[in-house]
């Protein structure tokens, strides 16, 4: 995937359009992240255990790959990622607004 965890990513669709989040977890099989603070759920739970009073929790759900774009780390602009090898044929991800490599 072109995105990797604790990058910076811009939601582009849906309900959190616009926000800006880091890179928790990256669930390549079903092409879905999770972005701390980013597609939070409330949800119901019922008194248990870990949940003594019961009541609402908000979750923190991933999300499709396709709804987040990169923030560039070098030119803070959303961009696609291009790919570039270095010195040692290492594939190095590259913005394609500033043309710099993105570690
Ligand atoms: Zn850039």
């Amino acid at each position: 995937m072109k995105i990797k965890k604790a990058d910076q990513v811009k939601v582009i669709l849906g309900k959190d359009k616009g926000r800006v989040g880091v890179v928790e977890k990256i669930y390549p099989k079903s092409h879905k992240l999770l972005v701390k603070g980013i597609n939070m759920y409330k949800k119901h739970v019922k008194k248990s255990e870990s949940f003594p009073k019961g009541g609402i929790v908000e979750i923190n759900r991933p999300m499709l790959d396709n709804k987040v774009m990169l923030v560039c780390p070098n030119c803070k602009e959303k961009t696609r990622v291009g790919y570039t090898l270095d010195s040692k044929q290492q594939k190095q991800r590259l913005c394609r607004k500033c043309h710099k490599v993105i570690k």
